[in-house]
């Protein structure tokens, strides 16, 4: 890949996490996670399957629940306050591995669904948002087709189109090319890499590395609910300091 992006990132915290803990039951799956992102960083998220990578980013829009610490996005705390999770929601844009569209409904009602009902935009603002965000992904011919009838890299296309369409101030990425076949991984990285050259905060748990040495401000390594070990990219693949990442990055470069 050809080197690395600027940074984009700005001095002013998006994301704070502080001092988070998580259960599941008895399973204590996240552990004192600290965690700032700044406007316009690029956090690339890697480590062992069953590290609590989805769990942390899912609390960050509160599709799991943390039972300690504090979660703020631009100022706004996640806790019980069921306004400030909605403005929460609404602003932070989600991928998922396996895509998560509406199969019954075509992309373009996929891209429209959010900002008619949650942001009440009238109907032909709401299409003609879509429409130029699917042209940016490079998918507006496909727009009165359902996901059914899409490659997986075009749905997972469509999926960050819909996502922009709310105007999200963050981006979260669980692990959005894992489940691609490897000829359709390059086009939905490429749309990545123009969102981040654009100065979207984006939070990527992937193992693609290429694009965490491309567009990473920071990579962050988990295991066993801890964050082990932070660095900018260069640093944290040339010489990674503890053994647990060494370990990690033996497997999977
Ligand atoms: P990763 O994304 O790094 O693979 P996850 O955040 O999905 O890890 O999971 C972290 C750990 O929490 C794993 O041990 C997983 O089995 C467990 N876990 C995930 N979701 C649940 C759940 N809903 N209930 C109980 N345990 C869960
Ligand atoms: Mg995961």
């Amino acid at each position: 890949m050809t080197p690395a992006s600027t940074s984009t990132a700005t001095g002013e915290t998006v994301i704070r996490i502080h001092e988070l803990h998580k259960w599941y039951g008895e399973f204590h799956v996240l552990k004192n996670i600290n965690l700032e992102v700044a406007r316009g960083e690029r956090i690339v998220v890697c480590g062992p399957s069953g590290s609590g990578k989805s769990t942390m980013i899912r609390c960050v829009n509160r599709l799991e629940i943390h039972q300690q610490g504090i979660i703020e996005v631009d100022g706004i705390e996640l806790g019980e306050n069921l306004k400030n999770i909605e403005t929460i929601r609404s602003e932070v844009g989600m991928v998922f591995q396996h895509f998560n569209l509406f199969p019954h409904l075509t992309v373009l009602d996929n891209c429209t669904l959010a900002p008619m009902w949650v942001r009440k935009q009238p109907r032909r603002e709401a299409v003609e948002a879509a429409m130029q965000y699917l042209e940016r992904v490079g998918i507006a011919e496909q727009a009165k087709k359902f996901p059914g009838q899409l490659s997986g890299g075009q749905q997972q296309r469509v999926a960050i189109a819909r996502a922009l369409c709310m105007h999200p101030k963050v981006m979260l990425f669980d692990e959005p090319t894992s489940a691609l076949d490897p000829e359709m991984i390059k086009e939905v990285l490429d749309v990545m890499v123009g969102l981040a050259e654009q100065g979207m905060t984006m939070i990527v748990v992937t193992h693609e590395m290429g694009f965490a040495r491309k567009v990473a401000d920071r990579v962050i390594f988990m295991d066993r609910g801890e964050i082990v070990e932070e660095n900018a990219p260069e640093p944290f693949f040339t010489n990674p300091q503890s053994e647990r990442t060494k370990l990690f990055l033996s497997q999977i470069l």
